[in-house]
């Protein structure tokens, strides 16, 4: 069989040892001929048509040991997949070994302790449903299948981020099998400068098998979903939105989304509420909004794993897309007016534009207490294009593209899980004040860049 090597070049593996190698693997493995190779290839975003050499569907830690070594052994490329929702595809790779994750999906909650432990290919709904049986929830990804792996390990922006801090900020501890196959047990007391790195710092540090994170008491029942008014209203409400966002309390977060109607296509502009505080105080809390004058109102009480799904529909799997990220620290006049002018300029119907409010105790932590860095109150920002024909790439792109050349000289960095495929060059600013540390533990912890398809720190 013909893989990619570390170095770029070719390298064949005999058929013994590859069957030797196979036959262990307890959850199997796949190749072009195999029944599900197509699906397992397959990621969130249909731009993404890559072909490894053998997908291993690990089981657990021992398939993900097993496939470290062997790849070390043979000198093999080897990508990781979690929950597959990078938009650039960083989990699958031509010619490559892909450790795949995806069928490690247990959870398991300590209600006395309030954490919950998390296999690595879980998807935010496995651990919302798990985790609300308890009544209990942590810091998730406000899309309910994307996966937790890549998420928590890039940071975790999500509804109870005011609250409770980022998905990466409730992290108590990980597995983590290293680019030598070894198994380290990672937290603040154990490896604590790799468990540092691992909070912001991607998937450069090996293949996470299991996450702990900490839980909080959340509903069942909160309070949340959307408010819209027409998008001929967009700049208006949009700073009406900004200010209002200047004084919330922490169990309020107000996100903003240029969407469709669900009923009519027709462009809206949406403020997405979730209100965490008693339900009953939930209308004086966006009593604001309200006076705005919404022409629908959605917000109301709503199970916790609804709100969490509430925005799956608006982004399933399978579509082609293309995106464009960043922070803003204020939303002023002229960057509201050059969004929704390119609100009214998008390419599709289903093309969207997200603004996910950052305050409260995600913001409280210093921007060197982890690996990720943007701790500041501010949006992140994102130009989603989506279509259905493939006529309609190009015009998708270069809506995106422009949108993001005109914001540009107004943001504040850019969250590294939300970076494109043509966005390498941003990926220092990514990791911003903490990209040199994060080189000198790369160097330390994967000095050969074993783990280099994702948004990589360079070692050398
Ligand atoms: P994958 O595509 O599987 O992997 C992405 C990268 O992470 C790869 O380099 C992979 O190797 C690495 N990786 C994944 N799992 C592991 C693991 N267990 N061990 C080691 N490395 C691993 N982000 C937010 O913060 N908040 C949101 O609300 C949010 N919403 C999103 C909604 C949609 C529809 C999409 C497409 C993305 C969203 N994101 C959000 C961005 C999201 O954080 C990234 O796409 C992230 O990469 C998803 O993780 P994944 O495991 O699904 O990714």
């Amino acid at each position: 069989m013909e893989f990619v090597t570390l170095a770029g070049g070719s390298a064949s593996v005999g058929e013994a040892a590859w069957t030797s190698f196979a036959s262990g693997v307890r959850g199997g493995v796949l190749t072009a001929a195999d029944d599900g190779y197509g699906a397992s290839r397959r990621v969130w975003n249909a731009m993404i048509d890559r072909h490894p050499t053998a997908i291993v569907r690990c089981a657990g830690t021992a398939d993900v040991v097993a496939s470290v070594r062997f790849a070390r052994e043979h000198d093999l490329l080897v990508c990781v997949r979690g929950g597959g929702h990078n938009v650039a595809g960083k989990a699958v790779a031509d010619g490559t070994l892909m450790v795949d994750l995806s069928g490690m999906r247990s959870v398991h909650v300590d209600p006395t302790l309030s954490t919950v432990r998390v296999a690595g290919g879980c998807l935010w709904s496995d651990v919302d449903r798990e985790t609300q049986a308890f009544g209990l929830a942590t810091t998730g990804g406000t899309v309910s299948h994307t996966g937790v792996g890549g998420l928590t390990l890039g940071g975790g922006l999500g509804w109870l981020g005011s609250l409770y801090g980022l998905s990466c900020d409730n992290l108590v501890s990980v597995d983590l099998v290293t680019h030598t196959g070894e198994y380290l047990h990672v937290s603040e007391r154990e490896h604590p400068e790799l468990f540092w790195a691992l909070r912001g710092g991607g998937g450069n540090f090996g293949v996470a098998t299991a996450f702990e994170l900490s839980l909080h008491p959340v509903g069942p029942i909160v309070f949340g979903g959307p408010m819209l008014w027409p998008a001929a209203r967009s700049r208006e409400i949009l700073s009406a939105y900004a200010d209002l966002c200047r004084d919330l309390p922490d169990e309020l977060a107000l996100f903003a989304a240029l969407i469709p109607s669900p009923e009519t296509m027709e462009p809206m502009v949406a403020i997405i509420v979730g209100w965490f505080g008693p339900v009953e105080r939930a209308d004086a809390a966006v009593a604001p909004l309200r006076a705005l004058g919404p022409i629908a109102d959605l917000a109301g009480p709503i199970p916790y794993v609804g709100l969490q799904s509430m925005l799956d529909d608006a982004v399933p799997h399978g579509l082609p897309r293309y995106w464009k990220s960043g922070y803003f620290n204020e939303l002023t006049d002229t960057t509201i007016a050059a969004i929704a002018d390119a609100n009214d300029r998008k390419p599709t119907p289903i093309s969207l534009v997200l603004f996910f409010h950052q305050h409260g105790a995600a913001t409280r932590v210093t921007a060197d207490d982890t690996a990720f860095p943007h701790r500041a109150v501010s949006w992140d920002f994102d130009a989603i294009a989506q279509w259905f024909e493939p006529e309609q790439a190009t015009g998708g792109i270069a809506w995106a593209r422009d949108v993001w050349d005109q914001l540009a000289p107004h943001s504040a960095g850019v969250y590294v899980n939300h970076l494109d495929a043509d966005d390498n060059s941003r990926i220092k600013q990514a990791y911003g004040p903490n990209y040199e540390r994060l080189v000198g533990l790369k160097q330390k912890y994967d000095p050969d860049n074993f783990f280099r398809l994702n948004n990589n720190i360079a070692s050398t």
